[in-house]
């Protein structure tokens, strides 16, 4: 099942071996749907991050990280000085300010759900709603997985 939200982006969390989670590359089966779905051109803009600190050896409360992976779906975790910095997509809401900071714009780019390749803010790409969730995938694979497949409506006989 195609699914945008459960996967925790790679390079980031790789650094942190508690964290590590991979990114479940799409199956045959799952590419060959893509080209089913509507696909809207967007370029997204950057997003506001919630940012929490864990010191070395960087072992975040295991409870705050399952309720923000829950509540975001996608965590990134960056090594800094004497700890990781972690990041969470933030669309406005509550939180908890003793434990978080906001950072506008912080959220600098998404990951292409196909190649897992960076999509940088403001870079165009693809974005469909899926039939469980919302899928998001770069020019590069648009063109490879669905253009080819996609019906030309008769009258766009200039595509
Ligand atoms: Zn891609």
């Amino acid at each position: 099942m195609i699914r945008r939200g459960s996967k925790a982006p790679v390079r980031e969390l790789t650094a942190v071996g508690a964290l590590a989670a991979a990114h479940e590359h799409m199956t045959d089966e799952e590419l060959s749907t893509l080209a089913s779905f509507s696909w809207a051109r967007k370029r997204l803009p950057p997003r506001d991050a919630l940012s929490m600190f864990a010191p070395d050896p960087c072992e975040p409360d295991p409870v705050i990280m399952a309720e923000m992976q829950q509540r975001t779906g996608e965590c990134r975790v960056f090594q800094v000085q004497g700890g990781c910095r972690i990041l969470f997509p933030f669309d406005g809401g509550a939180y908890d300010a003793s434990q978080f900071a906001i950072e506008p714009k912080a959220w600098d780019h998404e990951r292409c759900d196909v190649c897992l390749e960076p999509i940088p803010a403001m870079t165009p790409c693809y974005w469909a709603d899926g039939r469980s969730s919302r899928l998001l995938i770069c020019t590069a694979c648009h063109q490879r997985y669905v253009k080819p497949k996609q019906r030309r409506r008769w009258w766009r006989f200039w595509e």
